[in-house]
Parts: C-alpha cells; sequence; structure tokens
C-alpha cells in the first residue's frame, strides 16, 4: 500500500498566528548567536554559565542551605553544566529533568598531530562521534579547545572564526584523478588518515629539518605559547568556520553545525531560566560524550546524574541514600535529543506514518535503537499519556518520530541511562535535515516549539 500520509494537517504554520509566528523567529535570532558562539561542549557550558547568572543563578558552591524558588548552577570538568530551579515538594519526591547533550561530532588533534609533508605543514586529527568523512573536506575549518600547560594553566584556542583570522582545511582529492576512488564504497572513499588539516606552506629561514612544521611551532609560540610537547595534553577540535544561518528565502529555518544536540541545549536553558517555584524541582542537565556512547567522566553512562541530584539534596539536608535512591527513582525526564525530519531527497528511508516531518513541531519519540528495538529505552506508554496531555493543554505543537524504516540503521540517545535509575523517560527534541553534517538543518517553529514544551515540562509537569 502507498503510504500518503503527509501529516500536512499537523504543521506548526496553520496553528500559530502572526505574533506567535513572530514570537518564534525573533526566538531563533538569539539561537543563531548562540550556535555560532558555542562550537564545543566547553564553550556551551561558558555561555549557559554566563545567561544563567543573568538570571540570578548562583552556583551551588556559593550556597549554604537550599530553600524552595533558589536557582543553582552546578558544573563538572568545564564539560558538563546543570541548572536546577528548587521546587516546593521535598526533593525524595522525584525531580523533572530535561537532559541534552553539548558535545557534537567533529574531528580531533591527535597527542602528536603535528607533521610536515610535500612542503606543507598539516596537523593528524581523530575523527569524534559519527561523521561521514568526506562532509570534512574541502571546507574552512575554525580549530577550538584547550591547551593545559604542564604547571597547570589552561590556554584558550579559538583560530578561525573571526573573518580576519585564518582558517584550517583537509584538501579533497581532484576528480581528475579520482577515477579509482570514485569505484570505492563511500565509507572507504576517504581513508581516516587522509584526515590531515593543512596549517601551513612557509619555511623558517636556516633551519635544517622539517622548517615548515618549525616555522608553523614558533606561531604557536608566540600566539598562544604553547609547543609541541603541550598537544600531548590539549583538547583541540576542528569544526566548521562559518556562523550559523537562516536558512530559505522566508527564512523559515536555521542551518549550522552542532545542532545535534545543541538545539535542544539551547531551547531547554531558554526554558530553564524561565522557571519559577515549580513545585517539583527542575533540573536542566547538559552532559558530554553522547557522541561517542556517553562513557568517560563527563558522559551519562557515569554516576553525573546521581552525583549532582546528590548535591542538590545534601545542600537540601538530605543526606542518606534511599532518599537519594527515591529521589532518581520517582522523577520524569525529557530525554532532549534529535530526531531526523523526512528528506524529500532520500524518501527511501523514511516511514512517512511514522517519522517526524519539518514544521510539524516538537517530537516524542517513543522508542529508538537498531533493528528490534536494540539499544532502545521504548518509554512506558503512561507516562507518554501525561506528555501528550501536557503538550496539549499547554498548546505545544508536537509530532511522533521514529528513526528511519525498521532495518535501515537507527541509533540511540541518553534516555536508555536515565531509565537505569526507575525514573520515567521518552526521547523528545526537533527533527533535525542532514544531522551529523557540518551544516544541519531545522525548523525555526520546532525549535519554538521544543522550548514551549522543555517549559512547560520543568513548570508544572
Ligand atoms: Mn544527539
Ligand atoms: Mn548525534
Amino acid at each position: 500500500m502507498e503510504q500518503n500520509t503527509e501529516k500536512k494537517d499537523r504543521s506548526c504554520w496553520p496553528r500559530m498566528d502572526e505574533e506567535k509566528i513572530r514570537a518564534a523567529y525573533q526566538f531563533n535570532d538569539v539561537y543563531i548567536n548562540f550556535l555560532t558562539r558555542a562550537k564545543t561542549e566547553r564553550e556551551a557550558v561558558e555561555e549557559i554559565i554566563r545567561l544563567a547568572e543573568d538570571k540570578g543563578f548562583k552556583d551551588i558552591s556559593k550556597i549554604d542551605a537550599i530553600k524552595p524558588g533558589d536557582k543553582i548552577i552546578i558544573t563538572s570538568k568545564g564539560k558538563v553544566a546543570a541548572l536546577a530551579v528548587i521546587g516546593s515538594e521535598p526533593l525524595q519526591e522525584g525531580l523533572n529533568l530535561v537532559v541534552s547533550h553539548i558535545d557534537s561530532p567533529r574531528l580531533d588533534l591527535k597527542a602528536r598531530p603535528a607533521y610536515e609533508a610535500d612542503g606543507m605543514a598539516l596537523l593528524k586529527t581523530h575523527y569524534y562521534g559519527g561523521i561521514k568523512k568526506y562532509q570534512w573536506l574541502a571546507m574552512p575549518l575554525a580549530l577550538h579547545g584547550v591547551v593545559v600547560k604542564k604547571d597547570g594553566r589552561v590556554i584558550k584556542v579559538v583560530l578561525g572564526e573571526n573573518p580576519t583570522e585564518p582558517v584550517l582545511t583537509i584538501s579533497d582529492l581532484l576528480p581528475h584523478l579520482a577515477k579509482d576512488q570514485m569505484e570505492k564504497k563511500m565509507s572507504e572513499a576517504i581513508n581516516a588518515e587522509s584526515l590531515n588539516a593543512l596549517i601551513g606552506t612557509r619555511p623558517e629561514t636556516g633551519c635544517g629539518n622539517d622548517p615548515i612544521k618549525t616555522y608553523i611551532m614558533k606561531l604557536l609560540q608566540e600566539k598562544y605559547n604553547i609547543d609541541e610537547d603541550d598537544f600531548t595534553s590539549a583538547e583541540l577540535q576542528l569544526v566548521p568556520a562559518y556562523p550559523a544561518r537562516e536558512v530559505g528565502l522566508d527564512r523559515s529555518m536555521v542551518g549550522a553545525y552542532g545542532q545535534d544536540d545543541r538545539v535542544c541545549a539551547y531551547t531547554s536553558l531558554m526554558a530553564a531560566l524561565e522557571v519559577e517555584q515549580p513545585q517539583r524541582t527542575a533540573l536542566c542537565l547538559f552532559v558530554d560524550k553522547e557522541e561517542i556512547g556517553s562513557s568517560g567522566n563527563t558522559g551519562l553512562q557515569s554516576l553525573l546524574i546521581e552525583n549532582i541530584v546528590s548535591d542538590i539534596m545534601n545542600k537540601a539536608g538530605v543526606k542518606d541514600y534511599y532518599s537519594l535512591r527515591q529521589a532518581l527513582s520517582l522523577s520524569s525526564a525529557l530525554s532532549a535529543d534529535v530526531n531526523a525530519a523526512v528528506d524529500p531527497n532520500y524518501p527511501e528511508v523514511f516511514e512517512k506514518m511514522n517519522c517526524s516531518f519539518m514544521s510539524n513541531g516538537v517530537v516524542v519519540t517513543k522508542y529508538t535503537g537498531s533493528r528490534g528495538k536494540s539499544g532502545s529505552n521504548d518509554a512506558n506508554p503512561e507516562f507518554i499519556a501525561r506528555i501528550r496531555r501536557l503538550f496539549d493543554e499547554a498548546g505545544v505543537v508536537w509530532q511522533v518520530g521514529e528513526l528511519g524504516k525498521v532495518d535501515i540503521g537507527g541509533g540511540g540517545t541518553v534516555a536508555q541511562y536515565m531509565a537505569y535509575y526507575g525514573m520515567e523517560v521518552v526521547d523528545c527534541g526537533v527533527a533535525l535535515l542532514g544531522m551529523h553534517s557540518p551544516f544541519e538543518v531545522a525548523s525555526k517553529l520546532d525549535i519554538y516549539m521544543a522550548y514551549l514544551g522543555y517549559k512547560a515540562f520543568m513548570q508544572k509537569f
């Protein structure tokens, strides 16, 4: 049977008046600036802290005892942030969490990246997350991150964002000489070890070995006070050097690097900043390492959630382990992550009755996973029913979502690591075109609906 359920009746456009559409566009103006400023997890944490402090949130270290209505910031390792608005109900009765991730696929520099070949200096990279390697060639790349000197000093690097600054790039093979390459499988056409970024061609005068690399290292020493060994204690990432932009003649979309998952991070951040005196404590959490499986001590497979909630409970004078277990298991959560929007250029991978569409609102995804839902959280219908009621009553336009056709691929989110505690959790986020590409596209109205949905959830679920 031909599937022709286009869900045109579910579009946000006829459900929003001119004033609401204008509000959505204005919301996205600021979002676009955020995307351009925050291209790494560390930069996102800095933006989150800055905006939260402006709204009266205080670092938990500066608070002796918390009381209902208090607004708290908790951070970890400069790569994780949490904003809490303390509710009037005891914490043991559960919190309302919205959890997004602020890491995105990219190219990390290796520990010993610099070398010289054929009259050029290059930097070796190791890709982070699921990328299609060909998408990272022949484009301007900016270098972001930190270098930590042996004495502990942290040097921040942002190179290539200001139009007056130079960029780096990875060359692609010319079509004239790509006959063999073009016949390869796409996954094998680009070798990961050929993702080496061009950083210079000028030699140091009177220098015997590697004069071009030597000259680049001299420039790095002058500009940032870093030497070659300092790369071993650094986190330097190559990301697209261009800013986020409006897409479409009607300016109805946002195109940018890193919208997975900073679109959910930003919308939940804006929602958390507006939560006032909730009944249940609202906890808006921004985590790292999702793109590589939530491993490491800034990823959700660690005790991160448990540590953050116990920090809050400790300040409320609740110090026993049973109360912490209770608080976590009685919590409700939205796993705020993106889904794939139906793409008319690739209709063969989507099942149009159950996949999400651009401009049809925030996506509620019952389950993710691969094949027979492997690796999925598969949210409980009793919980989804309550989310349906919340969103409908709050005027949030929403849609169901599934990641493509069954057996065509798949993916996961952090939902399963939250479900571990016994809390109710469902995936809820924005549909993207070109997820994980260097220029992901989202609908401004969907972005606005995610914000409204997260706000309703944290304020009154
Ligand atoms: Mn994601
Ligand atoms: Mn992702």
